[in-house]
């Protein structure tokens, strides 16, 4: 990727207000301030960040903050893959406003990214995924900014930008702390259709897909990541339906409340490769299946089990689906769903999380009259809840123990925390490999 920090570095304007001249004969404090725009085109939505630093300081740890954020109406860039140009317009409210909240005289030096996660990596047509990417790069090449790319991001760094963002904004890349540098967080991630592990470990990483070595600040981490696809929130959703004995025109779902009932097509259902393995040889897309709420804990939380392969791994451990993963170590960070879901249950009263299992659905009505504005979402918090019970403590293995050091936290400051903010700090190259920085504070 081109270095653009140095392009980027204009140097602040200082003004001496001694003489009397009139305000507009001064070139604007703003000069001052640098800016970078991220569109974080997740699966189930569109979210714009714009983020700020002083233009002298960039690259200094921990100074990017979050200037303002806009979420896209609508669903994410990869529903429009019938109608890309959909896609492209969608973007524009969002875009119009980043017009506004950045300075005009910066429009042209504010870099412009928009990353796309595992809903377009679910498009198995090239030409999808395609025509949606090309659709939204015109869109984002019409506004005045300097447009950088609209890229697919692996899983991996997924994983691996959301780890960077949290240690970034937590400032722990290069704070010394008496026993040396301040240790790293690990970080989880739950979106809508993948979900991402990553943390700093000083064990042999056994899969080479799941370990990276990463320069930063004159530090060496090892680091293990991985992303499992499939394993968002409204793929285990769907998953779920798709797991429904024989599809009688009416059936019952455990994980939700007794009394709640809902209409869905077939096609809602399969109509994603991660359904895939359940997916009937012939079924009518059309058809329509009226499901109701049996509200029963045990059997809820024995179909959420059967979304995981708990048993199969070719290595010394595993998380799950045979996937490698070394011992925990450290602290974490849980944002995106995983902060929904724990910051939900946690507002209805449920004093440990780690007692799900037997909480739903008993107070799930309880839940409805507290968080009243989440009640298009009920429903399905106590499928969600029992899957990050079962990822987290069966699949990564916390325990009583470990649990507690798992923070869950949707941002640092005001800056949320996701992967897009360790996005554009690597394409800028705002975070050194080597950097007088590390030395600085190691004086300190
Ligand atoms: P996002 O982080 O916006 O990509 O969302 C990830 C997943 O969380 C998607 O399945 C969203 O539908 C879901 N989600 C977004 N907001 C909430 C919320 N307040 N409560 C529960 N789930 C949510």
């Amino acid at each position: 990727s081109p270095n653009v920090g140095n392009a980027l570095a204009a140097p602040c304007v200082f003004i001496t207000l001694s003489m009397n001249l009139p305000s507009q004969a001064f070139p604007s404090l703003s000069l001052c301030t640098q800016y970078g725009i991220v569109l974080d085109a997740g699966s189930s939505h569109t979210a714009m960040f714009v983020y700020k630093w002083p233009a002298d300081k960039e690259n200094d740890t921990g100074i990017v903050s979050q200037h303002s954020m806009c979420d896209v109406e609508g669903g994410g860039i990869s529903s429009y893959a019938e109608n890309p140009p959909a896609a492209g317009k969608s973007l524009k409210q969002c875009l119009d406003q980043a017009v506004s909240d950045v300075p005009k005289e910066r429009h042209p030096l504010t870099p412009l990214y928009l990353g796309a996660t595992a809903g377009m990596r679910l498009l198995t047509d090239p030409q999808a995924s395609d025509g949606v990417l090309s659709a939204v790069t015109s869109t984002l090449k019409s506004y005045p900014f300097d447009f950088r790319g609209a890229k697919i991001l692996s899983g991996e760094d997924e994983g691996l930008f959301g780890w960077v963002t949290a240690n970034y904004l937590l400032e722990n890349f290069i704070k010394v702390c008496p026993a040396g540098l301040k240790p790293t967080l690990g970080a989880m991630d739950l979106g809508g259709a993948s979900t991402q592990i990553t943390f700093e470990t000083q064990k042999l990483i056994e899969d080479p897909q799941n370990g990276v070595t990463l320069r930063l600040y004159g530090q060496t981490y090892k680091v293990y990541t991985h992303s499992f696809l499939c394993y968002g929130r409204d793929q285990i959703l769907r998953r779920m339906l798709s797991k429904v004995d024989g599809y009688k025109t009416s059936v019952s779902n455990p994980c939700w409340p007794k009394g709640y009932r809902r209409n869905f097509t077939l096609q809602d259902v399969y109509d994603s490769p991660c359904t895939a393995p359940e997916k009937p040889d012939s079924y009518d897309p059309q058809r329509t299946i009226n499901m109701g709420g049996s509200g029963d804990a045990a059997q809820c939380r024995l179909h959420v089990d059967s979304l995981f392969n708990f048993t199969r791994c070719g290595f010394t451990s595993c998380s799950f689906d045979g996937v490698f993963q070394p011992g925990l170590s450290g602290n974490f960070i849980a944002f995106s769903a995983f902060f929904y879901t724990v910051d939900f249950i946690q507002k209805g009263g449920l004093i440990s999380f780690l007692s799900v299992p037997s909480f739903f659905p008993a107070h799930g009505a309880k839940l409805l009259t507290k968080a009243p504005q989440l009640e298009k979402r009920l429903p399905d918090y106590c499928a969600v809840a029992n899957f990050v019970h079962l990822l987290i403590t069966k699949g990564y293995r916390f325990d009583e123990i470990s649990f507690p050091n798992i923070a869950f936290q949707k941002k640092a400051g005001d800056t949320s925390i996701g992967w897009a903010l360790g996005y554009m700090l690597n394409l800028t190259n705002m975070i050194p490999a080597d950097e007088a920085g590390f030395r600085k504070a190691a004086n300190y």
